[in-house]
C-alpha cells in the first residue's frame, strides 16, 4: 500500500470521527453454549479489521451480530451511530448499509450474472430496471467481470462467482462490508483474484470486517488483526 493510501485510510481515527461499528460487552448464547463472552470492538470509517481464530471460536457469530442475522443475548452493537439491538431500531436501514459476503457465494443458479447483481437493487431498494442494470454493470466492471454479465453462475469459476457475490453486495451501495471466510471454499489458485478485489476495495476506503485464515492478506491489507478464542478477543495487533 502506498503512503498516501495509508495516510488517507488512517484519517478516520485521527480526526476523532465516531466508529462506524461499536461493540460493547457483547454476549451471544445458543442454549447453554455461550459463544460470545464479552466482546468489545470498534471499527472506524475506512478501517479494515481482520478477525482470526480457531474454528468454533465465534467469528461468524460476531459478524452476524453486526447485521443482526443473529440477535445478541446482551451487550450493545452500534452501527453508524445507531444501537441496532435496541427496540425500534431500523433493521431495513441497517441491512441496507451493510453488505455481506459468505464462504458460499449463494448466487441464484437459474439467473444470469447480471440478473443476480440486479435482483436486490430491485426487490430491496426498489430501483428502476434501468438504474439497477447500470449499477450492476458498473459493479461487474469493478470486479473485472463485465464480460460475464450474460453467463450463468455455473459457467464461472469459484473465484469469479465470489467476485460476482462481491459485486452484488456493492451494488447496494453499502457503507460497511462484512466478509466471512470469502476464500475458504476456493481452490488455492482461485483465491488471489478474490483477495485482490478485496484489497482494491480497502484501498478505496471501504470499511471492512473480514473473517479469514489468509495471514498474508491480513498482514498486507488490514489495519488491525483481532484474535478471537473461546468467544473473547484475546489479542489485537497491527498485522505487521
Ligand atoms: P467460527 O465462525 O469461529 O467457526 P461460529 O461463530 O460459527 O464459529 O460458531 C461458534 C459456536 O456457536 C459453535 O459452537 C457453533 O456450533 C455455535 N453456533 C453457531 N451458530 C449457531 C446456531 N445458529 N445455533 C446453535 N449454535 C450455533
Ligand atoms: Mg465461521
Amino acid at each position: 500500500m502506498s503512503e498516501t493510501e495509508t495516510a488517507r485510510r488512517g484519517a478516520g481515527s485521527e480526526t476523532g470521527r465516531p466508529p462506524l461499528i461499536r461493540i460493547r460487552n457483547l454476549h451471544k448464547r445458543f442454549g447453554d453454549n455461550e459463544v460470545l463472552r464479552g466482546v468489545d470492538l470498534d471499527v472506524r470509517e475506512g478501517e479494515v479489521v481482520t478477525i482470526i481464530g480457531p474454528s468454533g471460536s465465534g467469528k461468524s457469530t460476531l459478524l452476524r451480530c453486526v447485521n443482526l442475522l443473529e440477535t445478541p443475548t446482551s451487550g450493545e452493537v452500534h452501527v453508524l451511530g445507531q444501537q441496532i439491538n435496541a427496540k425500534g431500531a431500523r433493521l431495513d436501514r441497517i441491512r441496507r448499509d451493510i453488505g455481506m459476503v459468505f464462504q458460499q457465494f449463494n448466487l441464484f443458479p437459474h439467473m444470469t450474472v447480471l440478473a443476480n447483481v440486479i435482483e436486490g437493487q430491485r426487490t430491496v431498494q426498489r430501483k428502476s430496471a434501468r438504474e439497477a442494470e447500470e449499477t450492476a454493470r458498473r459493479m461487474l466492471a469493478k470486479v473485472g467481470l463485465e464480460h460475464k454479465a450474460d453467463a450463468k453462475p455455473r459457467q464461472l469459476s469459484g473465484g469469479q462467482q465470489q467476485r460476482v457475490a462481491i459485486a452484488r453486495a456493492l451494488a447496494m451501495n453499502p457503507k460497511i462490508m462484512l466478509f466471512d471466510e470469502p476464500t475458504s471454499a476456493l481452490d488455492p489458485e482461485l483465491r488471489a483474484e478474490v483477495l485482490d478485489t478485496m484489497r482494491e476495495l480497502a484501498a478505496e476506503g471501504m470499511t471492512m470486517m473480514i473473517v479469514t485464515h489468509e495471514m498474508g492478506f491480513a498482514r498486507r491489507v488490514a489495519d488491525r488483526a483481532v484474535f478471537i478464542d473461546g468467544g473473547q478477543i484475546v489479542e489485537t495487533a497491527r498485522p505487521a
